[in-house]
This record gives structure tokens, sequence and C-alpha cells, in this order.
């Protein structure tokens, strides 16, 4: 069903093969995306619009800004003193930015068709997670055509699987009953292409490029598609020699977001292990795991300033050296719990 990487179609123009890429976002684009920036680089349209758009509410702004503070002026002349309705100009230019939001956004989508706007904005969603991208883009797939969306289904799961795995944690409740409808498919189809189609990328990209709470997509689709296989699979890349016979320093680097999943949900790894009998692997969950060094936790305000790395650097210090003055029976306590 797959038929072609995105990195060889455009992003707005699915049909079209790609022939260059948005030297701002590093979208795809085609022979009909002719638009440069100053710099006489090739951007999509919607850097274009974005710039362009930058450019107009800036303006906008210090005019309002410039009638605002005039007003102002004039009712404290008039009224001869500050008061409440003086007020009034400068708060409008507060609020400004939230009235004018659906506007900002037909500024950024100009000349933009949905179903040429739906790939670039999960995309979007999938850089930065967040939600309103998200929104964007639910919006945007609500409005194409059902023949289009025929069209585009295969190269929109080229998408959205790598957003939602590396969203999973941010996208809304009900995400997926909201998705399936848009989509027109049932959760069952969504799920099995997910799971067939795209099988080997997310049990490889959950281990060697991991990102929060990638493990509890795969345990949802999992229990959606009631695919134990997929779990056991995971497991089994997880304890799998490139992993495993990595150094510490490679473990606690390159595998590090894996370390922490495998921290915080340790309970839920050894309840699958214990579920489909993967004795070996627990094993070695509970190795690697005691090879973990979890981010240490900042012990007071001035702590809690530092970056994890300088935090680290700072407690090898201390442990390389005995603490000159006696701790005190507080810092004795928190240690402890550490520990735990
Ligand atoms: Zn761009
Ligand atoms: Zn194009």
């Amino acid at each position: 069903m797959v038929e072609k990487d995105r990195t060889e179609f455009c992003a707005f123009h699915f049909r079209n093969e790609t022939d260059g890429k948005c030297s701002l976002c590093g979208l795809t684009l085609c022979n009909l995306d002719q638009q440069y920036n100053t710099a006489a680089d090739r951007i999509c349209q919607l850097c274009y619009n974005i710039s362009r758009a930058r450019k107009i509410i800036k303006y906008f702004q210090f005019g309002l800004w410039g009638v605002a503070i005039a007003i102002f002026i004039i009712i404290w002349q008039v009224m001869g003193a500050i008061n409440f309705f003086a007020m009034i100009p400068l708060l409008l230019v507060l609020v400004f930015p939230y009235i004018t939001r659906p506007l900002i956004m037909k500024l950024y989508f100009r000349e933009l068709e949905p179903r040429e706007s739906v790939l670039p904005t999960i995309r979007y969603f999938e850089a930065s997670g967040n939600q309103d991208h998200y929104k964007l883009f639910m919006k945007m797939i609500g409005k194409i055509s059902e023949e289009e969306m025929n069209e585009i289904k295969p190269k929109l799961f080229d998408y959205l699987v790598p957003a939602l795995a590396f969203n999973y944690a941010k996208l809304p409740e009900d995400w997926d009953t909201e998705l399936v409808e848009k989509l027109k498919m049932s959760k069952d189809e969504f799920v099995g292409i997910l799971l067939s189609d795209y099988r080997k990328t997310l049990i490889q990209t959950s281990v060697h490029n991991p990102q929060e709470n990638f493990s509890k997509f795969l345990i949802y689709l999992s229990e959606s598609a009631q695919d134990e296989h997929l779990l056991e699979e995971y497991i089994n890349e997880i304890t799998s020699k490139d992993v495993i016979s990595s150094t510490d320093e490679e473990l606690n680097t390159i595998y590090n977001k894996l370390l922490e999943e495998l921290y915080l949900y340790e309970e839920k790894f050894n309840e699958i292990c214990d579920e489909l009998k993967l004795t070996k692997q627990k094993d070695l969950i509970a190795q690697l795991l005691k090879r973990y060094e979890p981010p240490p936790v900042p012990k007071n305000q001035i702590e809690a300033v530092l970056t994890i790395d300088q935090l680290k650097e700072k407690r090898r210090k201390e442990n390389e050296q005995p603490p000159i003055i006696l701790s005190n029976p507080n810092e004795e306590e928190q240690t402890e719990t550490e520990e735990e």
C-alpha cells in the first residue's frame, strides 16, 4: 500500500513528484511551487505567506499602538485625569492578537487549497507537537472531498504515522475516533494499516529513536488490534544485541529516551513480559535499567536553574570528592528516597 516515500512527492501537490525542498521548513516542493524569499532561496507557499503575514501584522500593530496612544492622550487631556476610559484603547492593543486570529490564519493559508494544506499542517504538528497545529490539520482534512481523500490517503499515512507516534502524549482525548471519522474509515482499518505497512518502522523507531510515550503508542496499537506479537517484537528489539551490547555511555546517550520509558513504565513492561512469558527479556530489561542514570533531581533553587548536563557534571564532581561539610539530616533523607 505504501506507494512512495514522503521524500519523493510534493507535500503541497501530492500528485506531483518533488524537485526540491523549502529552504526554511524543509517540506518537499514541485514545479508548481515557485516562491522565493529576499535571499533568492526557494521557499514553500506557507513559509512565504507566514513571513508576509508577520510583516503585515507588525505594521498593523505599530499603527494600532500609535492610534491607541493618541486616543489615550486625547481622553486624558479632555477629561483632565487618567481614568478607566483612557485605558480602553490600550486594552484593545492587548486583545488585538486574539481578535485577529482567524484573519491571521487566512493570511497564512492564502492561495492554498485545503488539500494542499493537509500534509504541511500535519508535518508542522510532527515537528512542534503544538495542539493548534493538530487542530488545524483536522480542520483541513475535514474540508477535502471524498474523492481527494481516497487519493491522498496512502500518502497521508507517511506523514500521519510519525506525527502520531512522536506526539502521542499531546493528542487530544478521543483523537482516534475523531480521526478515523475524518479519514472515512473504521478504527480497525486504521490500526490495521499502521500495524501492517508501518510495523517495522514503528518498532525500529520506538527503540532506536524514540520520543516520550512511544511505548504507550505501541501498547495502544497492540490493544486496539489485539495483536500481542507487536509487543513481543518490540521487547525483542529493546533487548536486541544492538542495545544490550552498547557501552554504558552509548546507552545513556543514544538510548537515553528508551531507558527513560523503561524506567517510567517498568511495572507495565514487567507485566507484559510476564503475560507473554518473556523471562529472558525481562531479565535483560532489568539489567538495562541497572545501567541507566536517571537525570539528577535538583536539590535546591540554585540547582533548579542548571541544565541536566550541568547537574550531572556537578553530581559527578560531588561523588569524586567527599563533602567537606557534614551533611544535615534533611539531605540524608533525600538521598535515601532517591535510592528507593
Ligand atoms: Zn516552507
Ligand atoms: Zn508542489
